[in-house]
């Protein structure tokens, strides 16, 4: 059945062509080729035995997967999955609170310097009201993400932490809200915050450089989310595929850090451009190469929350559909006001739906169901950390 469906998908996928410029050689060839490199299936095999291989081998998975052996790869990520998770897919209410955003990655579309775009900020109480609606919904996950913006104190965010946990106890709350200090981090979580996600981006100092202006430090990155993991909260992290600069060597980097890491959540998307940065012109991320990556995560951090992201499906429609068979397991629909869905636009092309938001539930739910999945709204804990008191 899972072969079957990635056949179907490969062969729509060749046809359009849509490989990005890459270090997945064999991909990058558009080799069809259905010649099966032994090698790739058998480090493979051998990855999911041990948890971890060699960085040579990783290097050569990556440099000789073709679709002829991605099939394995999907297979295997998704009984790993299926060992800790079953076939439930966990669905999180996304809020996006904010994009005013005081950083500059070179990549994002909300950054600092792009005076093009209209900014806007949630209020406490539209905050609120999203989480309400969500809660009324069914969700009991509520992220609240946004840009690095410093008006969004500690004693602002708490005060919404605070008013959501007094209102809806049983839930959880995850932020996406940047780099802070380690006390504002225990800050949050006292008042209420149970997962943070901050993306390393890139596991390589000087990838990281390439990627960002000169007063984002790379250690600064890693430091948070030690700061994260000290203050109990589930962290999570990732990195974009096809990003500018990226090469094989980044990539195993990325590996290697989120198995030494062992984050509880691992967000892995495509790089999509967007028309006012600085990589305006670079190609996007690809969506096998990404499918790829994801399914050696899950291998690689067995017991991770890994999300279908936005962005998979912004490249081709249907890629979450297809991360959900390789290893992800967590959605996130934007639950957030709908007059400000459209300018959190931090690359181009991105999807939205114009369904209301019980009718895109409806949906969803009936899509999921007949692929195979269990449709999850409970707060969906990392599996080694449910029922225990956060
Ligand atoms: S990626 Fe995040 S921190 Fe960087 S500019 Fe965009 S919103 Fe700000």
């Amino acid at each position: 059945m899972l072969q079957s469906y990635f056949y179907v998908y490969s062969i729509m996928i060749l046809e359009k062509g849509d490989f990005m410029n890459s270090v997945f050689l064999r991909l990058n060839n558009n080799e069809v080729n259905f010649v099966k490199d032994e090698k790739v299936n058998s480090l493979v095999n051998e990855l999911k035995l041990k948890g971890i291989l060699p960085i040579e081998d990783l290097k050569y998975i990556i440099e000789n997967i073709s679709i002829s052996e991605s099939r394995n790869l999907f297979k295997l990520a998704d009984m790993v999955k299926n060992q800790y998770y079953g076939n439930k897919v966990y669905l999180r209410a996304l809020i996006e609170v904010s994009n005013y955003c005081k950083q500059g990655c070179f990549y994002c579309g909300i950054n600092r310097d792009n005076k093009s775009i209209k900014r806007y900020r949630l209020t406490e109480d539209e905050v609120f009201e999203a989480v309400k609606k969500a809660y009324d919904l069914g969700y009991r996950t509520f992220v609240l993400q946004g840009g690095d913006d410093p008006f969004l104190n500690d004693d602002i965010i708490s005060s919404i932490l605070v008013k959501i946990k007094t209102a809806f106890p049983q839930t959880r709350i995850t932020l996406s809200l940047g780099e802070k200090t380690q006390a504002s981090y225990d800050k949050l979580k006292l008042a209420g915050a149970d997962r943070y996600l901050l993306r390393h981006e890139t596991a390589s100092f000087k990838h990281y450089m390439y990627l960002h202006p000169q007063d984002m430090l790379y250690d600064n990155r890693i430091k948070c989310l030690h700061y994260l993991r000290s203050s109990k909260y589930q962290v999570g992290t990732g990195m974009m595929i096809g990003s500018p600069y990226q090469t094989v060597d980044t990539l195993v980097s990325d590996l290697m850090f989120l198995y030494k890491f062992q984050p509880e959540m691992i967000g892995i998307g495509p790089f999509i451009h967007h028309h006012d940065t600085k990589f305006k012109d670079h190609s996007d991320g690809g969506l096998y190469e990404t499918l790829i990556m994801i399914s050696l995560a899950r291998i690689i951090v067995p017991k991770a929350l890994i999300p279908a992201t936005t962005a998979l499906g912004s490249i081709v429609e249907g890629g979450r559909e297809l991360a959900l068979k390789a290893g992800a397991n967590v959605l996130m629909p934007n639950l957030g006001p709908e007059e400000q869905r459209e300018l959190y636009k931090i690359y181009d092309n991105k999807i939205t739906t114009s369904d209301s938001d019980i009718v895109f539930k409806n949906k969803l739910e009936k899509k999921l169901i007949n692929e195979g999945h269990a449709v999850d709204y409970s707060v969906g804990d990392h599996i080694d950390l449910e029922g225990v008191k956060l």
